[in-house]
């Protein structure tokens, strides 16, 4: 097998693009579908100050470093979950890839934040573990990059997990999570840009990227991310894109092509779809809020309660 571009040998195929590459050229491939990305969905400017949340994981790892070599300015954000062994591995890996890049870096700490553990989170909450995460994790998120004075937060979504979130959202016609199912979020005041550039590579073309670059990262799952309903969107439009190369990225593109179409509204980032608070700020963190009280210190109120009622002062381990 040749590469497509200089005829060496190649150590990747590409079956959607109908190419196969070898090292070197995959690395200019890569890089050239983050600028494209870039680009086409105006993502980042020049001179903006890029925010990138780094889980530890290959995406996040990757497109830190991706972000460098494309020349931005970029700043690290890191929170550490407090979930055992997988935590103190993920934010070992971001902290020695900040130091070996003498990278900008904020650590933060959802355990001192919320006086409790993420099993507390899903006890209060009577949800699962991941959704209290995911709340926090957005909060963490805009605060750092207005505390930071960042432009832009970037996190490391990559295609296989933007088309089978369409996927999920497709089949229950989630309406309000379809028109925020786009790589793109534009700032309002309160609310920081959000962008995804990894979203025209998959998770294999990423696997692939930070082997061949070198970027340790940390190969444990998340033991409460056993999101089963989106492992099986991921592994349905696997098979599809088996038999029919191309496919999942087609799916992809074609809706954000028509996003403007079916939900012309679909650049107002309003996540709850509800009303602004009075003046549009939490009346107790002072952060952006639809309601006086925002979603995360209710989250917190409700951990402390809990944590109460059942007379225990120190958190439960995760
Ligand atoms: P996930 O929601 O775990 O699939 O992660 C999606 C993206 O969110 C990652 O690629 C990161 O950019 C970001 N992210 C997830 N977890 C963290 C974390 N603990 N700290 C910072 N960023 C994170
Ligand atoms: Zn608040």
């Amino acid at each position: 097998m040749k590469c497509r571009a200089c005829t060496k040998k190649a150590v990747i195929k590409l079956p959607s693009h109908n190419s196969a590459f070898c090292p070197e050229c995959f690395d200019r491939f890569v890089l050239s579908q983050v600028g494209r990305a870039i680009d086409e969905h105006k993502m980042i400017a020049p001179d903006d100050h890029v925010l990138v949340a780094v889980s530890g994981g290959k995406d996040s790892l990757a497109l830190w470093e991706i972000l460098t070599r494309l020349g931005y300015k970029t700043t690290g954000f890191h929170l550490d979950l407090g979930i055992g062994d997988y935590s103190r591995e993920s934010r070992g890996h971001v902290e020695s890839f900040a130091s070996r890049h003498q990278l900008p870096l904020v650590v933060e700490s959802l355990r001192e934040e919320v006086d409790g553990s993420v099993t507390d989170i899903a006890r209060a909450t009577r949800r699962p573990a991941c959704s209290g995460c995911g709340l926090s994790k957005r909060y963490f998120f805009n605060r750092t990059a207005l505390r930071t004075g960042a432009s832009v937060l970037a996190t490391g979504h990559n295609l296989d997990d933007e088309a089978s979130r369409l996927f999920g959202n497709l089949l229950h016609w989630h309406d309000e999570y379809l028109a925020k199912n786009r790589p793109d979020l534009p700032a309002i005041e309160g609310l920081s840009k959000k962008v995804k550039p990894l979203v025209r590579l998959t998770e294999k073309e990423m696997a692939s990227y930070a082997f061949l670059r070198k970027i340790p990262y940390v190969l444990k799952e998340c033991p409460h991310s056993v999101d089963a309903k989106q492992l099986l969107y991921k592994k349905l439009l696997n098979e599809v894109e088996m038999a029919s190369p191309g496919t999942k990225h087609a799916f992809l593109f074609g809706f954000l092509e028509r996003i403007d179409r079916f939900y012309p509204d679909s650049e107002t980032p309003d996540p709850e779809g509800a009303f602004l608070s009075p003046d549009g700020r939490c009346e107790r963190c002072g952060e952006i809020s639809w309601t006086p009280v925002c979603s995360f210190c209710r989250l917190k109120e409700r951990v402390r309660e809990e944590l109460a009622r059942n007379g225990e002062k120190e958190p439960r381990p995760t």
